[in-house]
């Protein structure tokens, strides 16, 4: 949900968005294709409980074929509302596994790990070091997945730098965890060995670039990449980049399963193999020399093929 300026504008936010579902969910071995859904309105005023069950009335309608989630602007509250009017959402309740543990409909835990899991293997490759004692690693969002992320990375030994624009949650993560606080536009400059971006997208621009010094860039933000040739740029410095569809996709391994039904073993399984399909790209991009967000979407696309999509010839024409 978000005060779009326009129709059109809405309209192309949620075609890059689909289609970075679709990449995402192919990415991460699902059989899910792509689709997103936007609320043209503003998530801090514009929540009347008829907007609401019109959005969820609208889900509905289309029979299952689009399963809603929580994202930018929407949580808990509104997937609650939602599921009065269409079954087709996931995230509303909490859940039982088939393993008869209880999770949470909040798909936010495996993202904070998955992405752990792929920052690890960043480090790995970049780096040549699997201990994370003392590893340095500046989070950008102590939200819902940064201060996830900052928890399994303070539990392996790293030293933490937090930003936040609210200080609420930037005091969470100092005082449970003992981060390094910095004002927000300090993080990019930090010399530390991961940056891990976890607010917003299009961090990764010119302007940043200019003073970002981490050697690995690893983190959950949806769209970090500014344009295509950021990824060649960081590719030339040898700064290596997790893509972020690659690293991100523990949330919607995890609303997979709240779907289908599935024990915590079998997602984190699923989740833990984030780290192997970043190592491909990686060990794909060092070989060619190509960057790491072309590999990403070149095997995403493969393996939409070998599972024979049908979207797959869209899909490439718009990716040359
Ligand atoms: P969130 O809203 O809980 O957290 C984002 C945090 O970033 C907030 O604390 C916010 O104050 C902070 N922030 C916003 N602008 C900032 C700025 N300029 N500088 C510093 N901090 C700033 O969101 P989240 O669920 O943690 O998601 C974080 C990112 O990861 C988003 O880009 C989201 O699209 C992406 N993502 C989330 C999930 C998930 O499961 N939640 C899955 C995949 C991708």
């Amino acid at each position: 949900m978000f005060p779009y300026a326009s129709d059109d504008e809405a309209l192309r936010d949620v075609l890059r968005l689909s289609r970075g579902m679709t990449l995402k969910s192919s990415l991460a071995g699902l059989k899910l294709g792509g689709g997103k859904a936007v609320i043209i309105g503003d998530p801090h005023t514009g929540k009347s409980q008829a907007l609401l069950h019109a959005m969820g009335d609208f889900v509905d309608s289309l029979g299952g074929r689009y399963i809603t989630a929580a994202d930018s602007g929407t949580g808990d509250a509104e997937m609650q509302a939602f599921a009065q009017r269409t079954r087709h959402v996931v995230g509303a309740t909490p859940r039982t596994l088939l393993d008869g543990s209880v999770a949470s409909g909040d798909p936010s835990p495996s993202t904070a790990y998955g992405v752990f899991v792929g920052l690890k293997e960043a480090v790995r490759q970049r780096l040549g070091r699997d201990e994370l004692t003392g590893l340095k690693v500046a989070i950008q969002g102590v939200g819902h997945v940064g201060l996830g992320l900052a928890r399994h990375l303070k539990a392996a030994g790293a030293e933490l730098w937090v930003a936040d624009i609210f200080d609420a949650n930037v005091k969470q993560a100092m005082d449970e965890l003992g981060a390094n606080v910095v004002r927000p536009q300090d993080i990019y400059g930090l010399d530390v060995d991961v940056f891990a971006p976890c607010a917003m997208g299009g961090i990764l621009n010119e302007q940043t670039l200019e003073v970002l010094r981490a050697p690995v860039i690893a983190g959950a933000a949806n769209n970090q990449l500014a344009s295509a040739e950021i990824g060649v740029e960081l590719q030339r410095r040898n700064q290596l980049y997790a893509p972020d569809y690659a690293i991100n996709a523990g949330g919607i391994i995890d609303v997979y399963y709240q779907r289908n039904g599935g024990s915590a073993a079998q997602i984190d399984a699923h989740v833990n193999a984030i780290a192997g399909t970043l190592r491909e790209i990686f060990e794909r991009a060092a070989a060619s020399g190509e960057c790491t967000s072309v590999i990403a979407d070149r095997l995403a696309l493969e393996r939409l093929q070998a599972g024979g999509a049908p979207q797959v010839a869209t899909l490439q024409r718009q990716a040359s």
